[in-house]
């Protein structure tokens, strides 16, 4: 088969590889589109990744074959989102409802540890990582589940109800995801705040309020949850300043150096700091919201590119003028 494989240089390269082998306990998928995100490029440029890995973990298939042990209601044809990792269901985390915290978690996980991922005509699962799509809606827009999962995660921990204010900051792919997850869980009381005119008018076209974060103060009514989803670590100290006394605010970008805050508003303020990971049990839901309106799925779904542009659109990424979602369609 045919896959974006990362190269002795970490670009990728367009590859013939050998077939997944199907164990007689899984499914074979075929990848209709994988997007690529933030945490692709920071796990390529952290050095996380080897010569000849495939990575992909935001991936919409088509069901192509089960193993004859398979256990599973599954059928040959089905639209699919795949969940990249494999929560083992048994550790600590796991029995306590939070599987994004199964110890072991990202080393079995695709397209991120060991484990081949989407960047590929075909990928090998267990079928506890299929979730079917909801009718009409079709298999490459399955791969906005992953992404969408992971903002609906951070809504849901924010305990945020209706009536309650929030701030986005930062509206690359992640906050357009935790926007998309406010407006699904009727949190119609928010902005989201991007340094770039071009994020901003994208926002718009979703139907977001966007601002420039020189406009926060004046706009905002203490918010009761702020989610920074910059990755720039001094935005840290401007969202607990910003949240209101016994707020919350949930941090979702990805942060490798250390950033610096004052400790004292923590205290004063009496303001929780939340990380966010993956999608704890938030999947399922996720996944039907592609498919009963909640969720806008034509225009994150409209930007699509072959396997063979991979590394420009890699490229394009890390730029403000990309769209919010880039996927890749092996089969294009
Ligand atoms: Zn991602
Ligand atoms: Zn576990």
């Amino acid at each position: 088969m045919r896959a974006a494989v990362v190269s002795e240089d970490r670009t990728f390269e367009v590859r013939s590889v050998p077939d997944p082998e199907l164990e007689s306990d899984q499914v074979l998928v075929r990848v209709d589109a994988c997007g690529i995100c933030g945490s692709d490029i920071h796990m390529r440029d952290s050095g996380m990744v080897w010569p000849g890995m495939v990575m992909g973990h935001e991936m919409g298939g088509t069901v192509e074959a089960i193993g004859q042990d398979c256990d599973t209601d599954l059928k040959a044809g089905d639209t699919v989102a795949v969940m990249p990792c494999r929560f083992c269901g048994t550790c600590r985390a796991c029995t306590a409802g939070m599987p994004q915290l199964c110890s072991g978690l990202l080393p079995t996980s695709m397209g991120l540890g060991s484990r081949p991922g989407g960047l590929a005509e075909y990928v090998t699962v267990w079928p506890e990582q299929c979730f079917r799509l909801p009718g009409g809606v079709p298999a490459a827009v399955g791969a906005l589940a992953e992404p969408l999962a992971v903002g609906f995660h951070g809504v849901v921990e924010s305990r945020l109800s209706h009536g309650d204010h929030a701030v986005v900051m930062g509206g690359g792919s992640i906050g357009v995801m935790v926007a998309m997850g406010l407006r699904a869980h009727g949190i119609a009381d928010f902005f989201v705040t991007e340094v770039t005119q071009e994020r901003r008018d994208a926002l718009a076209t979703l139907g977001f309020e966007a601002v420039s974060p020189r406009e926060v103060l004046g706009r905002s009514h203490s918010p009761d949850a702020v989610f920074d989803c910059t990755g720039v670590g001094s935005v840290l100290q401007e969202a607990i300043g910003l949240v209101r006394p016994g707020g919350t605010v949930l941090l979702m970008g990805v942060v490798e150096r250390p950033a610096e805050i004052l400790p004292m508003t923590l205290v004063i303020k009496e303001v929780s700091v939340r990380g966010i990971l993956a999608y704890g049990e938030t999947y399922p839901d996720a996944v039907a919201a592609l498919g009963d309106g909640r969720v806008e799925t034509d225009v994150l779904s409209a930007h699509r590119a072959p396997l063979d542009a991979t590394e420009d659109c890699f490229r394009d990424l890390a730029s403000a003028q990309a769209p919010p979602k880039i996927l890749i369609e092996p089969w294009a």
